[in-house]
């Protein structure tokens, strides 16, 4: 837990925000700023800054991250079509919120990654 980080105070609820799954390693809300008709954050409850941190025993949240992202958008229908997992990196790759969240976009023909 960081004390000034937003997710973080997403995941231990000083936060109020509409969890689309809560569970003991992850959680995962809308994107408020959503850039495809679905865009959903998977978010580990850890605060882990980014893909830099992942280390070997983070194995079971980041599996965790996946298997929530699936789930999710086979119940919105988006699964058979298909859709994107982005993990933004630090600042080239424009990173605004450090701590690692996984991006899952989908609903219309995504371009290429970049
Ligand atoms: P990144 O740019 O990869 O760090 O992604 C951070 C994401 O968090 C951006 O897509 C923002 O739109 C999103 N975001 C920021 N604040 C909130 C919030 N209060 N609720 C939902 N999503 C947010
Ligand atoms: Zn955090």
């Amino acid at each position: 837990m960081s004390d000034d980080c937003l997710f973080c105070k997403m995941a231990s609820g000083a936060l109020d925000v509409g969890k689309l799954h809560d569970d003991d390693l992850v959680f995962a809300i809308k994107d408020i700023n959503p850039r495809a008709p679905t865009h959903l954050l998977v978010i580990p409850k850890e605060h882990i800054v980014d893909g830099r941190d992942v280390r070997a025993e983070h194995g079971p949240t980041v599996a965790r991250m996946f298997v929530v992202a699936a789930a999710l958008m086979e119940s919105l229908q988006l699964a058979k079509r298909g859709y994107r997992i982005a993990f933004n990196v630090g600042e080239d790759a424009g990173m605004t919120v450090p701590h690692l969240h996984m991006h899952v976009l989908g609903g219309r023909r995504l371009g290429a990654e970049g």
